[in-house]
């Protein structure tokens, strides 16, 4: 069930983390079908017309009568257009930059907050439907410690002053833990406030900083609108694409240069600022920075165990737990630590201790389900 629930869903939706391949037909439907008919238009004619592949560079022939995009845009006669488009676009783009909280880093968003809620309300239901028999009551113990994790996250958030408290306030938040085994580890929060967790991931998180870590990373990419930005890339990507194609006349060369050169960076960008907004979060929300180190090396030897039996996870997919990115939490920690240390955070230190370790200390070892 899991796993056609996760490939048939548009990825980006609850864990904004990329474009993916199948994200962009289920999001741009339009632009797919052109991309799809540019595509087999190509074939159709290099078909008909010259019964063999032939790469052609920069005198193809196959689109626009005898005109390649490139000849368009060389064009002297077509110069005024293009001024015109890139004096528009360039401004557009100026006039569309966020700061993204916490991090501070101007990227590039213009669709509309309205759209991402409800693309994320449509993944919610699709989710939902196909999670329902297995989703814990709200009043089970781990439903109930999930939802206090996840409460204080959003209340550090709220006290953040670099973050946009109208992306947080009057949020409908709820918490939902997937029991199942067989479900690879995952979590991830919705446009909308909706949280899936998955069961298998508690015991890598293993304690309450542990889940902290994991869930204010996946707040993180809802916070800094991280859907949006990939949204908001799309077009740019597919843009790239065609100029590319009209260039070198292969597509599958094409795809590798703009996953390559645009998307997989993006997707790094995007997923390592989740790793300090989330790190920043949950030490404002008195959660033991030092913990999510020790989860991602966990996540890190589970992912190599998995890989090793032959194993393709979703979330491990999406969220690889590289050298790299314990390296870079590592050295945020003295900034995590500050934050720490200014959060008053003494008043929380024996509440937060009776639930330290409940997973670890399950008589069946680390696996509560
Ligand atoms: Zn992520």
């Amino acid at each position: 069930m899991l796993p056609r629930l996760l490939t048939t869903l548009p990825r980006a939706t609850f864990n904004s983390v990329l474009i993916s391949r199948s994200t962009l037909p289920a999001f741009y439907p339009s632009l797919f079908r052109f991309s799809h008919y540019q595509k087999r238009s190509y074939s159709y004619e290099q078909n008909r017309y010259q019964n063999q592949y032939t790469y052609k560079r920069f005198n193809n022939n196959q689109n626009y009568g005898n005109k390649t995009i490139w000849d368009i845009l060389t064009d002297p006669a077509n110069r005024k257009v293009l001024y015109v488009i890139l004096g528009g676009g360039s401004l557009f783009y100026v006039t569309h930059l966020k700061e993204a909280p916490v991090s501070g880093r101007r990227r590039f968003i213009w669709i509309p907050r309205p759209i991402e809620l409800m693309l994320g309300k449509s993944s919610y239901q699709s989710i939902l439907e196909d999670t329902k028999h297995n989703i814990l009551p709200q009043t089970h113990p781990v439903s109930r410690k999930v939802e206090r994790i996840f409460a204080k996250i959003v209340e550090a958030a709220q006290k953040d002053p670099t973050v946009d408290r109208t992306l947080i306030d009057g949020v409908d938040w709820k918490i939902h833990v997937v029991n199942d085994p067989r479900a690879p580890p995952n979590a991830f929060v919705l446009p909308g406030g909706k949280v899936f967790v998955f069961s298998s991931i508690l015991n890598i998180c293993k304690n309450d900083d542990g889940i902290a870590t994991v869930l204010s990373h996946e707040f993180a990419h809802q916070l800094a609108r991280h859907t949006s930005e990939s949204l908001s890339k799309a077009p740019f990507y597919i843009m790239f694409s065609l100029i590319l194609y009209s260039i070198t006349g292969v597509q599958g060369i094409n795809n590798l240069l703009t996953d390559g050169l645009l998307k997989m960076p993006a997707s790094r960008q995007m997923e390592t600022e989740a790793d300090y907004i989330g790190l920043m979060i949950m030490a404002r929300a008195c959660f033991n920075p030092s913990e999510s180190v020790r989860v991602w090396e966990r996540m890190s030897a589970f992912e190599k165990n998995a890989m090793g039996q032959g194993a393709s996870l979703e979330f491990l997919s999406t969220h690889p737990a590289s050298e790299r990115r314990i390296q870079n939490m590592t050295s945020w920690l003295d900034k995590a630590n500050t934050i720490y240390e200014q959060s008053d955070c003494h008043v929380y230190a024996g509440y937060l201790g009776g639930f330290q370790d409940m997973f670890s200390s399950s008589p069946s070892g680390p696996g509560l389900f």
